[in-house]
C-alpha cells in the first residue's frame, strides 16, 4: 500500500496547488510495476463493501471533481469494476433544472446521499456551486435574494459546506474527496486524441474547449476551494491525474484503507437468533428425511 499522507490535505490552511505535481508517480516507473496491485484492492474493496453493506450503519460518499478530460469516467468504471451493483451507485450532476434551482444549492446532492451500507459517487457534486457558478458568476440564474449575494459570499458558501460535512460524518456518512489533478498541457493531449481518434469523437464537445480559456480561473477557485473544506473528518486526495494508471493506483488504495480503517464486521447474531437459525436448520433436515 502507498503512503498517502502527500496526497491528504487535512488541513488546507497552507495548501497550494502549485506544490501538487499532475504527473507524479511516486517513483513508480509505468503501469508494469503495479500488476495485480489495482485488482488486490479492488478485491479488498469488494469484501470490505459486503461487510458495510450487511452491517447497514456506514455509508461512503465518494466526491469526484476535476476539469473536463481528467478521466472521472474511466476511473469510476475501473475502481468500481468488483463492486457489488446493489451496494453502489453513481450520480452525475450536470447543469441544474429549473426545479433545482428553485431550491437552495445543497438540495439536490443531499437527496441523492446514499443509504447506510452503500457507497455513494458523485461524478461532481455540490462543489460544482463554488467552482463552475464561481467562475461564470451564474448566480443570476438561482433564486436567491440578492441582499444576501455580498462580499462574504463565496467564503459563506465554503463554510456552510464545511459544516454540511461535519454534519454528514457526525450521522455516519462519510465523505471521502478526489481532486484529480491534470496539467493544461495533457488536457491539451486528451482533446486531441478525441478528435483524431474516431472512437473517442462523442466525448469531444466544443464547450470543453470554451472552459479551457477559464483554465487559471478554475484553478483558482479550486485551491480556494480546498482550501477551505479540507479537515480532518473530511479531507481531500489530490489524485496526480496526468498517469491514469497511477490515478487508479492511488484511488483503490485510498477507498481501500478507508474502508479497512472502519473496522467493519458482519452483525453478529444473538443467542436467540441463533436459536432462530437452529430451529430452521431442524426444519429444512427434517424436511430431507421426510423426502426419502
Ligand atoms: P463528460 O464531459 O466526461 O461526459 P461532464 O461531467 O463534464 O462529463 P458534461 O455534461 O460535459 O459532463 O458537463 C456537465 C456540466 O455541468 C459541467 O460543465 C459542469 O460544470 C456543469 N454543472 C454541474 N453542476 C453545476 C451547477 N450546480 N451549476 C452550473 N453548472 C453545473
Ligand atoms: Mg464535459
Amino acid at each position: 500500500m502507498l503512503s498517502l499522507s502527500k496526497y491528504r490535505i487535512e488541513d488546507g490552511k497552507n495548501f497550494r496547488l502549485a506544490d501538487h505535481k499532475p504527473d507524479d508517480t511516486a517513483h513508480l516507473e509505468d503501469k508494469k510495476q503495479i500488476a495485480g496491485i489495482i485488482e488486490e484492492n479492488i478485491s479488498i474493496m469488494a469484501e470490505e463493501q459486503d461487510k458495510l453493506y450487511a452491517q447497514n450503519d456506514y455509508a461512503l460518499l465518494i466526491i469526484i471533481q476535476a476539469m473536463d478530460a481528467a478521466g472521472k469516467d474511466s476511473l469510476i468504471k475501473h475502481v468500481m469494476t468488483g463492486l457489488n451493483p446493489q451496494g453502489t451507485l453513481v450520480h452525475s450532476f450536470k447543469q441544474p433544472s429549473s426545479e433545482e434551482l428553485d431550491h437552495d444549492f445543497l438540495w439536490r446532492t443531499h437527496k441523492s446521499l446514499p443509504e447506510r451500507g452503500r457507497i455513494g459517487i458523485f461524478n461532481r457534486s455540490y462543489y460544482e456551486d463554488v467552482l463552475v457558478v464561481r467562475v461564470h458568476n451564474l448566480l443570476d440564474r438561482h433564486q436567491i435574494p440578492r441582499k444576501l449575494i455580498d462580499g462574504n459570499f463565496w467564503n459563506n458558501r465554503l463554510d456552510q459546506i464545511r459544516n454540511y460535512e461535519y454534519y454528514l460524518v457526525q450521522n455516519g456518512i462519510l465523505p471521502v474527496k478526489f481532486f484529480l489533478h491534470l496539467s493544461k498541457e495533457e488536457q491539451k493531449e486528451r482533446f486531441l486524441e478525441r478528435i483524431d481518434n474516431p472512437s473517442k469523437n462523442w466525448k469531444f464537445s466544443l464547450s470543453d474547449i470554451q472552459e479551457r480559456q477559464y483554465w487559471d480561473d478554475y484553478q483558482k477557485v479550486y485551491e480556494d476551494a480546498i482550501r477551505q473544506t479540507s479537515t480532518p473528518h473530511a479531507p481531500w486526495y489530490i489524485i496526480p491525474a496526468d498517469k491514469k494508471w497511477f490515478s487508479r493506483l492511488l484511488v483503490s488504495d485510498i477507498i481501500a484503507q478507508k474502508l479497512q480503517s472502519l473496522q467493519l464486521e458482519y452483525p453478529s447474531m444473538t443467542d436467540e437468533q441463533k436459536v432462530g437459525l437452529e430451529k430452521a436448520r431442524k426444519i429444512l433436515m427434517d424436511e430431507k428425511n421426510n423426502d426419502k
